[in-house]
């Protein structure tokens, strides 16, 4: 019997239901990195917590530079000097200047009350010292270089709300509010097991007919680049006893998602379909795409398996299509569409059947537009074309062909 053709989204939609997010778990901040917030973070205090100058230079009440210029500067006496990082309550006078860091607090002025409209700051550059006074050579406005407590966060603010995907600024937010650790989703465990007679190990001598596992890396960097803990099971041999103990053994380690690769074609050794179907719930479909047409996915022991293609590329853009976005979700993410642009092919593909085509292409943006130009073979294991690769450009079902000029959809692997 062979096994249904679904469209990419259909095949996709019955996946990540079988996916939801998983507990949060409370890490030190770095390890956030890349992981969504699973509670909301508001700001505990103003940020900045006090009103500070923006600039070096010196303190002054505005009214006091009115009509200042370099021809008939404002002369202010110096009375004192503020660091970063040090409160001063000499309070500055009509006739006075405090010299002023970028950072520090500002200072109290004449009349306590209206400080912060009346205070500003003139940077060092309009002023000259001389000895103990110093001359402003520019009219400054009230609240002139003055950042004010609060500008970037108010107290009781949300600043992050749950959901939130937590990059480098979201890391530096979470320090600023004074947070060492933040709740998120915890990583997926994704155990990647290959399959094949011909498939051995990296450090394995090449002997005639074998090739080295390139499978069980490309997948274990992408479970690491999406945000996943890759468990590397090995290599089972194409018969049914070491299928079956690699794949009880992997299940029992804890995982959220097992991943095996070959097998699952229409060859005579293609047997992952066999043992998935027998130690599991597991469905075999054609999905409408190339590369990476088979496809198995179902249960076993309550573990959700997705058994991808063998060939090099199959497996990673098949990994792209639908393994990425179950992690994306399992680690909490609502977007799980990778953002596409569109680009103009540069390259004919002259025959096309009627399944969606990934075709490796190295994008670039030049006069105001993309261009995506093919990397070289697209056969399903020239792994070459890949690692030249960019972007995958999306041609849809219904086009024969695809002409140079056609604007197509790219999606960025980079
Ligand atoms: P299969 O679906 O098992 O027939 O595999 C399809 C193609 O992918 C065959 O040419 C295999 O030799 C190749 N292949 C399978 N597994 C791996 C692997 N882990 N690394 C590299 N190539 C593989
Ligand atoms: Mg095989």
């Amino acid at each position: 019997m062979t096994a249904p053709m679904l469209t990419v989204e259909a095949a996709l939609e019955r996946v990540l239901s079988a996916f939801q997010p998983l507990e949060p778990e409370r890490v030190p901040i770095l390890d956030a990195l890349d992981r969504v917030l699973a509670e909301d973070v508001r700001a505990g205090e103003d940020i900045p917590p006090h009103a500070n100058s923006s600039m070096d230079g010196y303190a002054v009440l505005a009214a006091a530079t009115s009509e200042a210029s370099t021809a008939r500067p404002a002369r202010l006496r110096v009375i004192g000097e503020i660091a970063a990082g040090y409160v001063s309550d000499v309070t500055v006078t009509p006739g006075t200047a405090m010299r002023i860091m970028t950072g520090a607090p500002i200072p109290p002025g004449v009349d306590a009350a209206a400080t912060a409209s009346a205070i500003a700051v003139a940077k060092v550059e309009d002023t000259e010292t001389d000895g103990e006074w110093v001359n402003i050579h520019t009219e400054v406005s009230p609240g002139n270089y003055i950042r004010p407590a609060g500008e970037d966060v108010r107290q009781g603010e949300l600043v992050l709300p749950k959901g939130t995907l937590v990059r480098s600024q979201e890391i530096g937010m979470l320090a600023t509010l004074g947070h060492k650790e933040a709740l998120v989703h915890r990583r997926p465990h994704v155990a990647i097991l290959a399959t094949g007679d011909e498939v051995v190990e990296i450090d394995q001598p090449l002997a005639p007919g074998k090739i080295r596992n390139a499978n069980s890396y490309s997948n274990a960097a992408q479970v690491l680049e999406h945000g996943g803990a890759p468990l590397l099971l090995g290599i089972a041999r194409d018969s049914v006893a070491d299928l079956t103990a690699k794949i009880h053994a992997g299940l029992e380690q804890g995982i959220d998602l097992f991943l095996t690769s070959g097998g699952v074609s229409v060859g005579d050794f293609d047997l992952v379909k066999d043992v998935l179907a027998a130690e599991g719930d597991i469905t075999f479909w054609r999905v409408r795409m190339k590369p990476g047409k088979p496809l198995a996915f179902g249960r076993i022991g309550g573990v959700p398996v997705l058994g991808l293609p063998g060939n090099p590329v199959s497996v990673m853009v098949s990994f792209e299509v639908f393994v990425r976005p179950a992690i994306w979700k399992m680690l909490g993410r609502t977007d799980l569409a990778r953002p596409t642009l569109q680009a103009t092919l540069m390259d004919e593909i002259a025959h096309k059947d009627e399944r969606r085509h990934y075709v490796r292409v190295r994008a670039e943006g030049r006069d105001g537009e993309i261009r995506a130009y093919l990397t070289g073979g697209q056969g399903a294991g020239i792994l070459s074309s890949m690692v030249k690769a960019n972007a995958l450009a999306i041609i849809p079902e219904d086009w024969n062909h695809a002409p140079a000029g056609a604007q197509v959809q790219v999606m960025t692997l980079d």
